[in-house]
């Protein structure tokens, strides 16, 4: 590949000198991030460095549920996690969703307002009414919402599924085109004068008295700021405490009579389906699987695929034939906190990165705090 020394003056001084903030990753937060610095600072000149042709991480690989907690990921999020930290995350993902929509017109990423089921299956142990009582007076804080979650007795019967006992109605929750939604916002950015180059990789940076040096796959350049949004790729640029953590889906062919209209949500948010244009999407599984499916590879494997395969043909479409036509994998960044890691590195460098299963919510958030943070 053509390196930056052998570029014309013409080609250096137009796409690698002088901006102002180099963000790398051009994901839903990097996009987010960088709409947000350029609404701030209109004269900044900013570019996004993504390594991938495409994005490369989780925002075009993800299911497109605009989701911000089921009852049984709550209630498991409340074991693990300070009361404090679980509804200030609730919190920055209905904000989110807010900030996306002021940004982006929800109905040029097809989103619709369906709800969500969170389904508890035979064997499970079922959540009390005074945990429900509960979420609802908690959200309501955040919402000004009355009864946001609301218990379904027959979700077996109501949509055909096999061993569901019951399930908890989020009327909150929706679904969206996740390709509409990263090209809505790469033609925002565009639009207000971000550059934005493909196929580029930053390697790593130093900072000197002249600035920071960024060592990218092909070359040198210099930037006045630098803003890592890497996210599950996180670690090959700064130590904090983020791991990657691959998602795997995969897509049915068209089903006839197909009657889900709405999104799902399984065993503490490990699984989740919903349909598109006639067809299951269906992800999750990694829980089966921590050890394999912590890695940056992007790829799918037979294990995770096979079960949700099962889960297919035994749960969601126990009576009817189905085809499989896409599977894929995405790369997420997790840790030990659920929390989004949102903060200044060191001078001039700073980071939005672990998102977790929730960017499509948080995304635009992230970007909004990230910009503020910037000086
Ligand atoms: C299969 C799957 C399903 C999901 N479903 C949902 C869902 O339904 N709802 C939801 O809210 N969330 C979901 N998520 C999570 C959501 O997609 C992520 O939280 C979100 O996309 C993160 O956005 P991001 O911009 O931080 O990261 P990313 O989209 O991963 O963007 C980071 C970008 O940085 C680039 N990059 C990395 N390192 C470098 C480097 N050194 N130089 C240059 N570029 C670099 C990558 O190629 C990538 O494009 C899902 C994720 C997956 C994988």
């Amino acid at each position: 590949m053509l390196q930056i020394d052998q570029l014309s003056y013409w080609e250096k001084t137009t796409y690698f000198d002088g901006f102002d903030a180099v963000i790398i990753g051009a994901g839903i937060v990097g996009l987010s991030t960088a709409i947000a610095i350029k609404k701030r600072h209109p004269n900044w000149r900013i570019l996004i460095l993504e390594k991938g042709y495409l994005p490369s991480g989780a925002s075009t690989k993800n299911a497109g549920f605009a989701c911000f907690g089921s009852p049984s990921e709550l209630f498991d999020d409340l074991k693990n996690n300070s009361e404090n930290q679980v509804w200030e995350t609730f919190n920055l993902r209905y904000e989110g969703l807010k900030t996306l929509f002021q940004l982006i017109d929800p109905q040029k990423i097809d989103y619709l307002p369906c709800g969500s089921y969170d389904l508890i299956k035979l064997n499970e142990e079922e959540i009390n009414l005074d945990f429900i009582n509960y979420l609802n007076s908690e959200s309501k804080k955040i919402t000004h919402k009355n009864n946001t979650f609301l218990i379904e007795n027959n979700p077996g019967e109501k949509f055909g599924f096999n061993g569901i006992k019951c399930a908890y109605f989020n009327s909150l929750e929706g679904s969206l085109h996740t390709g509409k939604l990263i090209e809505q916002l790469h033609q925002k950015a565009i639009q207000l004068g971000i550059t934005i180059l493909f196929g580029i990789e930053c390697q790593g940076y130093e900072s000197s008295e002249l600035g920071l040096l960024l060592a990218l796959n092909i070359g040198e350049m210099k930037a006045d700021r630098l803003i890592i949004c890497s996210n599950g790729f996180a670690s090959q640029l700064i130590d904090e405490d983020v791991v990657p953590a691959r998602a795997q889906v995969l897509i049915t062919k068209p089903i006839a009579n197909l009657q889900l209209e709405s999104t799902f949500h399984m065993d503490k948010g490990y699984y989740y389906f919903r349909t598109i244009n006639n067809r299951i999407l269906l992800g999750g599984g990694r829980n089966t699987d921590i050890t394999g499916e912590t890695t940056t590879a992007i790829e799918t494997t037979e294990n995770i695929q096979a079960v949700l395969k099962t889960l297919l043909k035994e749960v969601i479409l126990p009576n009817q034939s189905f085809e499989i036509d896409y599977a894929w994998s995405g790369i997420m960044g997790i840790g030990a906190s659920k929390q989004p890691i949102i903060k200044k590195i060191s001078p001039n460098v700073y980071a939005g990165v672990r998102m977790g299963g929730m960017g499509v919510a948080i995304g635009a958030a992230v970007g909004q705090q990230l910009s503020e943070l910037i000086d």
